[in-house]
């Protein structure tokens, strides 16, 4: 969906505005330069207003560049024009058909960092918020559907129809936001940071820090690379799971897949620390993710399970495909027996029953939230907005 509220927040990702303080309030002299004065102490001077260019596009009036409304498939592409650091893996097509996306509400671990961003954000009826790497759209969804009004904005274009038809969505790049200043209350970013280098991870929260508003928040989940004495129970799982999947008993690529292209730039939680302050952000709350009931049920009885079934429709009955054919469209189930095939949505009583586990997964935050280790949710705000207890 493109919102006219969404076109009146955009702006060219890669133009700056003229004016600023007397450090970063001049005109752009150089590529270098983008980084200067957007990561101006001051917050930076605006993106530039992008103009209506016909009923399909947008310009920019500094650098001519036009950006396509793709008003049928429900999003606006305002990416920079040319590469800006390393490109993810999961700009990757195949890559992104691969990790299978469902439209269905978030269950298991997702869902227990959904309600960590639901809280940790105190997200409202009526917020709204914005999606940083929304991937397909599943999150976004998710606080669509408790009453927030949720915009995406991923560099690979892959979204789900429902979040194409009822979510503002657009293709950027998260170190060059299209939005204007101040046009978001509210931001978060799971399962994002991780993938991107030091450099990447710094630009990414200073250009959040710029969409927010002064007194906005930004909910943060990702990992330093620290873990706590709880972590080594998790590994000890995670080597059984791999032994299990070496005797096909647990279906271990997808997750390896899922980590593929991880960088892992935060060392600390200092280290974090530190990139929010070089960003303009601090952490106003944190609660640490130590996995223990996630690792039994989600990582080891549920895999197990899952592979057992699909060993079993895999079975006789199943027709043999050759690949070369199987993505010719009119035969969706026949892929459910091949291991890389899209899911299908779960079942009323499968969701039922990831819900009633979900509860046992969030005794993972209840029980171990206070436990110092690598995976964490946080709540950032600007250095300069009152501390939480000053909030009303
Ligand atoms: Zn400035
Ligand atoms: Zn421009």
């Amino acid at each position: 969906m493109i919102s006219d509220a969404l076109l009146r927040k955009l702006g060219c990702p890669t133009c700056l505005e003229a004016a600023g303080c007397e450090r970063c309030g001049r005109a752009a002299a150089g590529p270098d330069d983008y980084a200067l004065r957007a990561g101006c102490a001051c917050g930076g001077p605006d993106k530039v207003a992008l103009h209506a260019d016909g009923e399909d596009g947008l310009r920019c009036p500094a650098c001519a560049a036009r950006y396509p409304l793709d008003r049928t498939g429900g999003h606006v592409d305002v990416s920079p024009r040319s590469a800006v650091g390393a490109v993810t893996q999961y700009a990757d097509h195949e890559f992104h058909e691969r990790l299978g996306v469902v439209d269905a509400p978030p269950v298991l671990s997702a869902r227990v960092k959904a309600d960590m961003m639901r809280g940790l954000l105190d997200l409202k009826p009526g917020d709204s918020v914005l999606d940083l790497g929304s991937g397909a759209g599943k999150f976004a969804l998710y606080a669509s559907d408790c009453g927030a009004t949720a915009t995406g904005v991923d560099i690979a274009p892959f979204f789900l129809p429902r979040a194409a038809a009822t979510l503002d969505l657009v293709i950027g790049d998260l170190r060059r936001l299209p939005f204007r200043k101040g046009s978001f209350p509210k931001a978060y970013t799971l399962d994002v940071l991780e993938h991107l280098d030091e450099p990447g991870v710094c630009e990414v929260l200073l250009e959040a820090r710029r969409v927010l508003t002064p007194r906005g928040a930004l909910f943060v989940y990702t990992h330093a690379m620290e873990s706590s004495k709880l972590a080594s129970f998790q590994r000890a799982v995670n080597r059984l799971a791999k032994r299990l999947g070496r005797a096909g008993l647990i279906d271990h690529e997808r997750e390896a897949m899922r980590k593929s292209d991880h960088v892992n730039a935060i060392a600390s939680h200092e280290h974090f620390e530190a990139l929010c302050a070089g960003a303009g952000l601090r952490v106003a709350d944190r609660r640490y993710y130590n996995v223990v009931f996630k690792a039994v049920i989600e990582d080891l009885l549920l895999r197990m399970i899952e592979q057992r079934r699909r060993a079993r429709s895999a079975a006789p009955s199943a027709p043999a495909h050759d690949h070369a054919g199987e993505s010719a469209a009119g035969a969706p189930d026949a892929h459910d027996a091949h291991d890389h095939a899209p899911r299908k949505p779960p079942s009323r009583f499968e969701l039922s029953v990831a819900m009633a586990l979900t509860w046992l997964l969030k005794l993972d935050v209840v029980l171990f939230g206070g436990i110092r280790t690598g995976p964490f949710f946080a709540r950032l705000e600007g250095l300069g907005s009152p501390a939480a207890g000053e909030r009303k």
